[in-house]
């Protein structure tokens, strides 16, 4: 199925505006994150770091990844003054200048003597940056909230992080009260990705393996109907099918051994991983077993 408004003529480029690095609480490094989102065809990339000095209000530029397919750049999740529900702002900025000068953010604790997040999404703009207002309703924003951002270009609709993590990925409620004022603001969807929630088997996939998704879903297709055939007149050689498939998906076994990204995205220890490998040559040996006339 392909999306409708992707149906229309013209070129689509994808990309994601907010991500977080190791820079700040992120899991990968700045080069990692390039990596894998060029290696997953998108055109454009913003590392979004917390800009707060816990992390020593970082604008993170990573090395030169750019061609004519994949740029990078530069911006921030910037975080400063209080939200009606005494959290503080989550704004994120796309376009800052690496010189961007520091709000007085320690951490996330809204504090005195710290622009308003209304001042520091205007200043932003001054700077040259596109602005959005991150996640509506993980922050749990009121109306009086998002109406005072009068900087803001956009609003974000969907935020796969709040997604995954709590369940409350959703901004079009309060995009669309803004726009029924007559604001024009702009739809931003992100993933928001940490790469520290669980995405369970897609998390696993050798990165220098191309088509995780579908490789996932082929691997279990399998699963299931050479399992079935066991039990039929042909399980002679769904047993053989059985055991090349076990070879096929060994490769996953021994990347969850050495990547503590993949052991972290299954919620499992390495020592969990490292004894989990040797059960699989014992699947080998049972398809053997049934693989005998
Ligand atoms: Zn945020
Ligand atoms: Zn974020």
């Amino acid at each position: 199925m392909k999306p409708l408004a992707f149906s229309k003529s013209g070129k689509f480029w994808r990309g994601n505006l907010h991500t977080h690095s190791n820079c700040s609480d992120g899991l990968l490094s700045p080069d990692d994150l390039c990596q894998r989102y060029k290696d997953e065809g998108y055109n454009f990339l913003v590392i979004s770091d917390h800009f707060v000095g816990l992390y020593n209000y970082p604008i993170t530029e990573p090395l030169d990844f750019n061609d004519p397919e994949f740029i990078t750049i530069l911006g921030a999740e910037l975080h400063s003054g209080s939200t009606e529900n005494g959290e503080i702002w989550h704004i994120l900025a796309v376009g800052l200048p690496k010189d961007f000068l520091p709000t007085n953010s320690p951490n996330f604790v809204p504090t005195d003597n710290q622009e308003t997040g209304p001042e520091i999404a205007k200043r932003c703009v001054e700077a040259g940056a596109f602005v959005t207002i991150a996640h509506p309703q993980w922050s749990g924003l009121t109306l009086a909230d998002a109406r005072s951002i009068k900087a803001a270009h956009a609003v974000e609709v969907y935020n796969h992080g709040c997604a995954v993590s709590t369940d409350r990925p959703d901004g079009f409620h309060t995009l669309d009260l803004l726009l029924a004022e007559g604001r024009k603001l702009n739809l931003v969807a992100t993933d928001d990705a940490h790469f520290t929630d669980p995405d369970y088997f897609l998390g696993i996939m050798p990165p220098y393996i191309g088509w995780h998704l579908e490789l996932v879903y082929l691997s279990g297709f399998f699963e299931v109907i050479l399992g079935l055939g066991l039990l039929s007149k042909y399980r002679r050689y769904s047993a053989i099918g059985l055991i090349l498939l076990l070879i096929a998906v060994f490769p996953a076994n021994i990347y969850l051994i050495v990547s503590e990204e993949a052991q972290m995205s299954l919620n499992i220890t390495k020592q969990t991983a490292i004894i989990r490998a040797p059960f699989q040559l014992l699947f080998i040996g049972l398809a053997y077993w049934h693989s005998k006339p």
